[in-house]
């Protein structure tokens, strides 16, 4: 509802703010209900080595078709969720989902899946992951976690020790959006990760921006050091990519390869890359 100010006039800003809270109320109602009736699924997109343009592993990208909207962006509900404690159910649901579908691609090929660092602080994460791992019979190593910078600023020893934990089950941990959040370097020295993910808003328009090579550059050569892999986020031009080859960076995932696509369509295409049907036509890597 509107209010009125002292001067009987109806302030916009109010009106906006009221929508606002409205809108989110909705989606948490909404998101309730499609948590309920497990609507929401994780699509995958391809993560490409550009050694030799197969497809090594594909991250879960949550999905939520919407009865009146159609698909909601997790841009939109993510946080949302995050605010009412909704993600640690999500979160467990698309990572048993994600490991399930996995289960059943070839045995080379990994699958990603984000955590919200809302996971880690109720204290059950490693039984979650232990309990898909088990139902789907999924093998730990084909298993990766993306975890962002923010998990790693408030410096918790339980943060850490699960961690530990989750990598000595044999789950390998990826550091994701690499460079946007406050990239206090010091906390890659107390943790191992065995993946830095490059931030998309690095990549884009990288052959036009110098800032952007320098900074890529340096992460590349920052990953060689500590003997990590390097995926590059967000790739949508040749350009980029022969760039980022060049470069030396290991891996990358973006629109120039594919969307994120249902679980049927990314098996399909690793079916035909495993079948050499394809001989990697699929993501053919030019001159590589
Ligand atoms: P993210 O983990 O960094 O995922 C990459 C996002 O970039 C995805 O957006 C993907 O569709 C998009 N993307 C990939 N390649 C390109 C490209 O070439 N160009 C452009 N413009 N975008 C590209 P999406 O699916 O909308 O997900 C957004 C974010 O939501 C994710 O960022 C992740 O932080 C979060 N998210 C998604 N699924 C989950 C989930 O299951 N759990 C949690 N906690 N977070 C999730
Ligand atoms: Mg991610
Ligand atoms: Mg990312
Ligand atoms: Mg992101």
């Amino acid at each position: 509802r509107a209010k009125k100010d002292t001067r009987g006039t109806f302030s916009f800003f109010e009106v906006g703010m009221d929508a606002r809270a409205q809108a989110r109320r909705k989606i948490e109602t909404d998101l309730r209900a499609a948590l309920q009736h497990e609507v929401l699924r994780p699509y995958y997109q391809p993560l490409v080595r550009l050694a030799d343009g197969r497809i090594t592993g594909s991250e879960a990208l949550v999905r939520w078709p919407h009865p009146e909207r159609g698909m909601i962006s997790p841009a939109e509900f993510i946080p949302v969720a995050e605010d009412t404690g909704l993600i640690n159910a999500i979160g467990a649901q698309i990572l048993r989902s994600a490991c399930m579908d996995a289960a059943r691609w070839p045995d080379d090929v990994r699958v990603a899946v984000n955590l919200s660092p809302l996971q880690f602080r109720v204290g059950n994460l490693l039984s979650v992951v232990m309990d898909a791992l088990k139902q789907s019979g999924l093998p730990p190593r084909r298993l990766e976690l993306e975890i962002t910078e923010t998990l790693l600023l408030e410096k918790s020893s339980q943060v850490l020790a699960t961690l530990h934990a989750l990598r000595a089950l044999g789950v390998r941990i990826s550091m994701d959006d690499f460079g946007t959040g406050y990239s206090s370097l010091s906390y890659l020295r107390s943790f191992p990760f065995d993946k830095i993910k490059i931030d998309q808003s690095f990549v884009r328009g990288l052959c036009d921006n110098r800032e952007s090579q320098a900074i890529v550059r340096s992460i590349i050569s920052l990953g060689n050091g500590l003997g990590v892999t390097i995926t590059a986020e967000g790739v949508e031009s040749e350009a980029e990519l022969s760039w980022l080859r060049a470069e030396g960076c290991q891996e990358a995932q973006g629109f120039l390869f594919s969307q994120a696509r249902p679980n049927a369509e990314i098996t399909g295409l690793l079916d035909l890359q495993q079948s050499g049907a394809s001989a990697g036509a699929e993501f053919a890597m030019g001159s590589a």
